[in-house]
């Protein structure tokens, strides 16, 4: 659609067409239709660039629900009723995940099952020989020295970035949700804690409601809010956090592996494997080659990826690096030159993937050269912020986790359309801060755990 015909005035803006604002723009126009409060057309989507253009646009697709934040695990059952409504078009791929620990986070992996099924998302715990035996039965030439607890979800997966965005733009574009794709969201005019027009490089708009879901730039859309840069964070045991940074970029670190010719990575039935996550926090990674990281921690990841490798292959990373408070925004992902995976990061995943699987020794010489990874904004805490920031604009901040969280966009259109409290959404107030109830007990090397 192009710039011109972009509206003077709109009941509902959403910024960004990335997961959340394309999942928010579907569910609301979808809301609308069905409650006969309004249109689809209601519903204006705006994005710089165009859909996936963010985050959503290159990430790994991996659906889980490995958290040691208990509220997200309803979150996820959500989001994985929206992936399971039409996966084919979403690229979903229920195989399950499987995550494997030592048995320092035994007792983490405990309390996750637990409060994952009590959320109603179904997931087994092994322990011990158990663990040893449940990773053999799928992978028989896993390592298991170090396995000592696995969680099993069942309900997860993975999904095709490509799919994916294009699934969730159809459904946009089938509801009457009018898609803008090239204008830029430029600045907020405000007056009594309203936005009273989203200020575009085609114009002003004047919107009732603004769905503000724009992923790594959220910061720049604070800014233009008139947020502070710090914030002070009170935790249920009292504790306080002074001054903290508001956002702090991470820039993500991400590869791919050909299979070598003949081999393949199947199940012991031959089935596409759950994606497999490893931490072992006392153990260290060595390449196949020698070469030792002594700072970094055993932390990976895996998926079946053919649809992104271009061939037999799988995909992963590692733990992300923080950059700070500030980041240089664009170009975005894989066209910055300044985010890329480092040099060490081919070494340091094929040495964790040899150390996992016999299959994948020597698999180093498979690593497949291209451009990788991209930044993300994380919040104080690094759990995402669901909330208003002003009396008519909602923000969805994922703080990076929320590929997976396609159902955030569903609870948000239920809030609008309700105008009732959502209770899913509620833990992840921006009051949390300020009201002790910051979260931060988790027992992980990586932030997004
Ligand atoms: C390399 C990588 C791998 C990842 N892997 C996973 C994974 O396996 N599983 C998982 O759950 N999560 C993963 N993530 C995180 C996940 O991708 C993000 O959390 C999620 O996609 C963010 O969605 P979003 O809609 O908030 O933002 P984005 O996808 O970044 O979309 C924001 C959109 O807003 C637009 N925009 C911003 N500002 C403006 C403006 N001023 N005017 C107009 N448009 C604007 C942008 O153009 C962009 O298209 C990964 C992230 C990265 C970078």
């Amino acid at each position: 659609m192009s710039e011109h015909s972009l509206p003077q005035s709109a009941p509902y803006v959403v910024i960004g067409a990335g997961m959340h604002g394309l999942s928010t723009a579907w569910h609301l126009a979808m809301a609308l239709e069905k409650s006969g409060k309004g249109k689809g057309s209601d519903v204006i989507l705006i994005d710089k660039t165009g859909p996936g253009a963010g985050a959503t646009g290159v990430a790994c697709g991996c659906v889980r629900n490995l958290y040691m934040t208990s509220p997200l695990h309803t979150i996820l059952r959500h989001s994985v009723d929206v992936w399971q409504s039409d996966p084919g078009n979403f690229g979903f791929q229920q195989v399950g995940y499987v995550s494997v620990g030592e048995s320092n986070q035994e007792a983490d992996y405990l309390n996750m099952h637990k409060s994952q099924n009590d959320a109603g998302y179904t997931s087994d715990v092994y322990v011990g020989k158990e663990a040893k035996s449940f990773l053999t039965s799928i992978w028989p030439d896993y390592n298991t020295d170090r396995a000592d607890v696995v969680l099993h979800e069942k309900p997860s997966g993975y999904a095709g970035t490509h799919l994916a965005v294009r699934g969730l733009h159809e459904k946009c574009v089938q509801w009457g949700v009018q898609c803008f794709f090239g204008p830029a969201v430029e600045g907020y005019d405000m007056a009594n804690g309203r936005i009273t027009a989203v200020k575009t490089s085609a114009g002003d708009i004047k919107a009732d409601c603004v769905l503000i879901c724009a992923g790594a730039w959220v910061t720049q859309h604070w800014d233009w809010l008139g947020k502070p840069k710090t914030l002070n964070m009170r935790y249920p045991d009292g504790g306080v956090v002074e001054g903290a940074d508001m956002w702090t970029f991470w820039r993500l670190l991400e590869g791919e592996v050909y299979l070598p010719e003949g081999e393949a990575y199947r199940t012991a039935d031959d089935k596409d494997p759950p994606v497999l996550h490893v931490e072992l926090m006392n153990t260290p990674v060595v390449a196949e080659n020698g070469r030792e990281f002594p700072d970094l921690h055993f932390y990976t990841y895996l998926r079946y990826a053919a649809e992104r490798v271009g061939g037999p292959g799988i995909q992963g990373g590692t733990i992300p690096i923080k950059i700070g408070p500030e980041a240089q925004l664009d170009p975005y992902g894989h066209d910055n030159d300044l985010y890329q995976a480092d040099e060490w990061f081919a070494d340091y995943y094929c040495g964790t993937l040899a150390y996992l699987m016999d299959r994948f020794k020597g698999c180093r010489a498979n690593f497949k050269d291209r451009r990788n990874g991209g930044i993300g904004a994380f919040t104080p805490d690094n759990v995402p912020i669901f909330d208003w920031v002003a009396d008519n604009a909602y923000m969805i901040a994922d703080s990076n986790h929320g590929y997976k969280m396609m159902g955030v966009g569903k609870l948000v259109a239920e809030l609008l359309t309700t105008s009732q409290p959502v209770e899913a959404l509620a833990p992840f107030a921006l009051t949390r801060y300020d009201q002790g109830r910051t979260f931060g007990d988790r027992n992980s090397n990586c932030p997004w755990v």
